[in-house]
């Protein structure tokens, strides 16, 4: 096996002492052919005798607890002491672990049987689950009872329907969950709510950031998506009677997902650029409109995304994108345009011709490999060519406040909200006494 050259000499270093076996993630991936992302070792050493054997690399004590801690070899290799599991009454962290020398009794606590191996620094592989079995057949199958293994960390359920995209794209090749793992992640999906936020969103993300729609399509059919985002369940079969749709708002939703980059934020954006059609939907000539289920979506998603925990900063670009998903590209003037950009951003609207390219695409099979329309893209081109400062108003409030002799208040906001209207229209038009003559017959006089 390819290893890279630190972590060989690390592990040489700790078997001396005592048995060390690497383990996880990275086993699994070289035993698939693929270059793993970081490394685990497991030992039999206690933590102080792994920062003792470790002495002159950086060693971080990540997880002292259970066992953990970090060595810099300079790739960072996770050291784990060998341990068995006791119970978990908080549903995240056993109750105690026990330090042990058997392998087979730390692999017993693991996951999944492909991430339930350990390898000798002799090269002897340890599968008591059948590890390899399941990698050749390209299945994910919980260690021991699901619905049990379940129920000590909820957070397994989210790793499944994870792995199962994971897996297949670094395979390129499909993978399943086990019958009774797939059962009691159905049954069970109600005690992911027992899992924080936090963890449950990067759980979302890294699933959100594959290529594979295996796992997504595995959330929605266990109903698991719907725990995290109960927004969501309201699109599941909610049809579209439109010319322009071939599907159910969540089919679309989910296509659109496939077809945006794999940025968080644009793959949050188009997971929830629909949220809020089932609320705004009106019939009109057996034909189905969703008048307002941007505005509406933007305020949604807000509330989704903080309670998911992410950050500010990307909260505020999804509902940006998800606010403006419906802007009127082909109809829209330079005005309409200068204004949306004004509104997101520069990335914000290259972020949102990427979403509704994809939103597009994801309507109709028809049009799966429909292009953004060159006189749009020239228009979009223009608007981001402009330097700022060509419609960064000339006057401010303090301007406006002193030509017509106003106090501080809402009409300052409301002549400026007009000025940079007018402004937007024209550039040209920005220059301080041009503005003031064009405000002063809209100036009242009453308050
Ligand atoms: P990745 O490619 O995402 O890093 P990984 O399998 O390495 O996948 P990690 O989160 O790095 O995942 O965990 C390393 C190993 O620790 C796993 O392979 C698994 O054996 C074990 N493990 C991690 N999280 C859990 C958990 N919640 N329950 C049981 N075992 C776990
Ligand atoms: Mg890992």
């Amino acid at each position: 096996m390819d290893l890279p050259e630190g972590l060989r000499r690390l592990w040489g270093l700790l078997n001396q002492r005592a048995p060390t076996y690497l383990v996880g993630g990275c086993l699994r991936d070289s035993l698939l052919g693929q270059t793993p992302q970081d490394y685990d070792l497991a030992t039999a050493l206690p933590p102080e005798q792994v920062t003792e054997a470790a002495a002159g690399l950086h060693v971080v004590p990540t997880g002292i607890r259970y066992g953990t801690v970090t060595v810099h070899t300079p790739l960072p290799v996770e050291v784990t002491t060998l341990r068995s599991d006791g119970r978990y009454s908080d549903r995240r962290h056993p109750d105690a672990v026990a330090f042990t020398d058997r392998v087979e009794a730390d692999l017993a606590r693991r996951d999944f049987t492909v991430n339930a191996m350990a390898l000798g620094y002799d090269g002897n592989l340890t599968d008591p689950f059948g590890g390899r079995r399941d990698l050749r057949a390209r299945v994910i199958r919980a260690v021991g009872d699901p619905a049990e293994r379940f129920l000590e960390d909820p957070l397994r359920i989210w790793r499944a329907v994870r792995f199962l995209s994971q897996l297949e794209d670094r395979t390129g090749r499909a993978w399943h969950l086990e019958g009774a793992t797939s059962a009691a992640i159905t049954r069970h999906r109600a005690e992911t709510c027992e899992v924080s936020e936090e963890r449950v969103r990067d759980e979302l993300l890294r699933l959100l950031m594959c290529r594979s729609r295996a796992g997504l399509a595995a959330a929605v059919e266990s109903r698991l998506l719907f725990i995290a985002i109960p927004e969501l369940a309201a699109l599941h079969g909610f049809a579209q009677r439109h010319p322009q749709h071939d599907s159910d708002v969540l089919v679309h939703t989910l296509r659109v997902v496939g077809e945006v980059e794999a940025t968080p934020v644009l793959r949050l954006a188009a997971l929830l650029h629909d949220v809020a059609k089932p609320e705004c939907v009106l019939w009109l000539d057996g034909v189905t409109h969703f008048y307002g289920h941007d505005r509406l979506g933007a305020k949604m998603a807000e509330g989704i995304l903080r309670r998911l925990r992410l950050p500010g900063e990307v909260v505020d670009r999804v509902v940006g994108l998800v606010s403006n998903h419906m802007f009127p590209w082909t109809e829209a003037g330079p005005k309409g345009y200068r204004r949306l950009r004004a509104e997101v951003g520069v990335d914000g609207l290259r972020e949102l011709v990427a979403l509704h390219v994809a939103d597009v695409r994801g309507s109709r099979a028809a049009v799966a490999r429909w292009e953004l329309p060159a006189a749009v893209a020239a228009r979009v081109e223009e608007v981001l060519a402009e330097p700022p400062e060509v419609i960064r108003l000339a006057v401010n409030g303090r301007d406006i406040m002193a030509a017509f002799g106003l106090q501080p208040g809402p009409e300052v906001g409301r002549l400026l909200a007009a000025a940079q209207e007018w402004v937007w229209e024209d550039p040209a038009r920005n220059e301080h006494q041009t503005i003031v003559e064009h405000l002063r017959p809209l100036v009242r006089e009453d308050v």
